[in-house]
């Protein structure tokens, strides 16, 4: 990897630009949270890149015909010194006999899904020596955590 400091809102607001076609013809909402101003990574750009596009594009894949039709991107810096990205979506939360297949290489609920960005996603966040984990929050919403 190749580990240099760059700042996180100018990222994802790139990540929403390539996006905004497909989120505005579903006529979902995004709403970005940054917990303090000029959030720095220290990580790979390039390959958090690829991680980020993965959780935004499987979020606006997700959004059907739900009535609320909302994303909700949250950076956040650690306690620790670890910075920490949400990607939240509504829409159906994912079945719990489909939970444990998520993460497995090629494993997709999709017509033409590849079921590759989960995985690959969690292999980068790992070498980051990071994590990327999975929860549904009280309100119902599908939560993708990145941490590193
Ligand atoms: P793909 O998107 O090609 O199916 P992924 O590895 O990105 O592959 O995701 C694997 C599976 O995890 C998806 O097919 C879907 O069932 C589930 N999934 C991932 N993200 C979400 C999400 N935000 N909401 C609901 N299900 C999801
Ligand atoms: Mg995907």
């Amino acid at each position: 990897p190749n580990i240099r400091s760059f700042e996180v809102k100018p990222l994802i607001d790139k990540i929403l630009h390539l996006e905004e076609k497909c989120i505005n013809e579903k006529n979902i909402q995004v709403e970005l949270r940054e917990a303090d101003e000029h959030t720095e990574w220290l990580a790979d750009e390039k390959l958090i890149t690829q991680v980020l596009v993965n959780l935004v594009k499987n979020a606006v894949e997700a959004i059907t015909d739900t009535e609320l039709k909302r994303i909700r991107i949250s950076i956040n810096r650690l306690a620790d010194g670890k910075v920490q990205v949400e990607v939240s979506n509504t829409g159906n939360p994912i079945p719990k006999e489909v939970l444990p297949h998520i993460f497995i290489p090629f494993f997709t609920t999709k017509d033409s899904g590849t079921g590759i960005g989960l995985s690959i996603s969690r292999y980068i966040m790992r070498l980051h020596g990071g994590k990327l984990t999975h929860t549904t929050s009280a309100e119902g919403w599908t939560v993708f955590t990145v941490m590193s």
